[in-house]
């Protein structure tokens, strides 16, 4: 038998993480005096992601998440949180464009370790259909950023 490959290795740890971020979500529930929120589905799949944000001028002081779905869109929105909290929305801002470059298949953005334990997630550049579940969460922090100003 052949011992695994480095990226067979990687692919199994990432699986590991997403199981984790699926089982035991991070920052899920509602949010006290939270400043704003939006709420995406993907009806493809059946996901629904509420994202729930408070700000401190500029920067996420807390947030959270709410909704069901597959397991890529629970553990993305989980993950998500956690590379967000307590970050200026410019940097937020990159990370969003920096992870959806990633699950599109860039190779430096799946390197890139200022996208942390959501790495894990690169691999569904392979499966289109779950692009989508993916970004869910991102999409909707991205509105729930933008009512701000309405
Ligand atoms: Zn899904």
């Amino acid at each position: 038998m052949q011992p695994p490959d480095r990226s067979a290795q990687i692919g199994a740890l990432y699986q590991e993480l997403i199981l984790d971020h699926y089982r035991r979500p991070r920052n899920k529930g509602e949010l006290e005096r939270a400043d704003q929120s939006a709420l995406m589905k993907n009806p493809l799949c059946g996901d629904e992601i509420g994202v729930h944000v408070r700000l401190d001028g500029d920067v996420i002081s807390d947030l959270s998440f709410s909704g069901r779905g597959c397991s890529i869109s629970q553990a993305s929105a989980s993950m998500m949180t956690q590379l967000v909290k307590g970050k200026r929305l410019d940097d937020v801002e990159a990370l969003r464009s920096r992870f959806r470059e990633m699950v599109m298949g860039d190779a430096t953005a799946a390197d890139d370790s200022s996208l942390g334990s959501a790495r894990a997630l690169s691999g569904v550049c392979k499966f289109p259909a779950r692009v989508k579940c993916a970004l869910l969460a991102w999409n909707a922090l991205e509105r729930a950023l933008a009512n701000r100003t309405e």
